[in-house]
């Protein structure tokens, strides 16, 4: 029959809303009914980014703007502290090594939290260090690090924060004003409900004052220029127009729900989610400190973890993700960010027990699905 449910963390599912307005008809972006599209929607962006701050509209996926946070902010030759506990943690080394930036790497067992007394030691270590970079939510392996914390390390030692939050804006609370946060990044991708194509960059005042000192070699990504035209309603080159069309439905969508409800939807559905795992008697990979994006499940012993994820999506239609590098085979993901339901985490849950009980895994079917109506359907 065809049907399928996508609970990856990126891309997430998008609501019909959003796929009407992207199918209108194009306009030119020269034009005044463009430009107050783009002024309006640049506008509510910093009610979601909880900034006065700028935020500006890249085309690229969420990359983009981790690298246009590097290349405009840092200096060939310049320190940057980088928390390393997963696939994208790694990314922020990568990009810096790039453009010829020294990350020195504050590395992080797969699953864990960064510890904020390494932080330290590594601001002690190195007090030339112009930055520390991190993800608010590490989606490869779910889990939340501790981004007030870290702000607040960064202030103490003179440092600017920069923040991957592509899975925690629209989430979680990352309030960037509130916490003194330098540098957001974030993508469409994900809690924004688009399809990929829109990379978001938010950066405060000490943020713009190092942009220009910084000496990397720049163009499509040059995030002053931007501004400078984005303050118009313009963009320096051909912006995504009816990704832009999409972005004002979503951003609807988000401000009718309220940004406060949306984050108590999402740790609602994650601790469902994380709760029907463990009645399944299946291990968290980060217990400590999930992300309330996606979670991360160890495969149990004896399951073949990549079957298992085929099998959902072949057999079934279901589409979760398993484990990036090391977790390969080892863990499986749910994402339960952006337009996602109570219903939907009992359909996901519900096929997982299926699924493993196939594969062999002793499962009481409904033990899962039970405890998550438990806890979505308690009140
Ligand atoms: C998805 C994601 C990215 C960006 O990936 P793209 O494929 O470039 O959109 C970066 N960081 C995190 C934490 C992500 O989840």
């Amino acid at each position: 029959m065809g049907k399928t449910y996508l609970f990856a963390p990126g891309p997430t599912p998008i609501p019909p809303k959003v796929l009407l307005a992207m199918a209108k008809p194009i306009i030119h972006h020269r034009i005044p009914q463009f430009r107050m599209l783009f002024k309006g929607v640049l506008e509510d962006l910093k009610y979601v980014f909880q900034t006065q701050q700028p935020v500006i509209v890249l085309a690229s996926s969420g990359t983009g703007a981790m690298e246009a946070a590097v290349s405009n902010l840092l200096s060939p030759g310049d320190k940057a502290l980088v928390v390393r506990g997963g696939k994208f943690g790694e990314r922020w080394a990568e990009i810096c090594k790039a453009y010829g930036v020294d990350p020195v790497n504050i590395d992080v067992e797969w699953g864990k939290a960064v510890d904020t007394g390494l932080v330290e030691e590594a601001f002690e270590a190195h007090p030339q260090a112009k930055v520390l970079m991190w993800q608010a939510s590490e989606t490869s392996t779910g889990v939340r690090h501790p981004t007030k914390e870290l702000a607040a390390l960064c202030q103490q030692y003179g440092a600017l924060s920069v923040v991957d939050g592509i899975t925690a804006i629209g989430v979680f609370d990352v309030p960037m004003d509130e916490w003194g946060l330098d540098v957001v990044v974030s993508g469409s991708q994900k809690a924004f409900m688009l399809p990929p194509g829109l990379a978001f960059i938010a950066m405060g005042e000490r943020a713009w004052e190092m942009v220009q000192g910084g000496r990397c070699p720049r163009y499509y990504f040059d995030l002053e220029k931007e501004r400078k035209s984005q303050e118009k309603g313009d963009g320096a080159y051909t912006p995504a127009v009816s990704m832009i069309m999409g972005l004002r439905a979503s951003l609807d969508l988000i401000k009718d729900e309220g940004l406060e409800e949306v984050f108590a939807r999402h740790a609602l559905l994650a601790r469902a989610t994380r709760e029907s795992m463990k009645a399944l008697g299946l291990e968290l990979l980060a217990p400590g400190s999930p992300s309330d994006a996606v979670t991360a499940i160890k495969v149990p012993p004896g399951i073949d973890g990549t079957a298992m994820i085929s099998t959902l999506r072949d057999k079934y239609g279901i589409t979760i993700a398993g484990g990036q590098s090391q977790l390969k085979g080892k863990i499986f993901r749910i994402s339960h960010m952006g337009y996602v339901s109570k219903a939907d985490i009992l359909l996901v849950v519900g096929m997982v027990e299926v699924v493993l009980r196939e594969l062999g895994y002793a499962v009481d079917l409904g033990k899962g699905v039970g405890r998550a109506e438990g806890i979505l359907f308690s009140e």
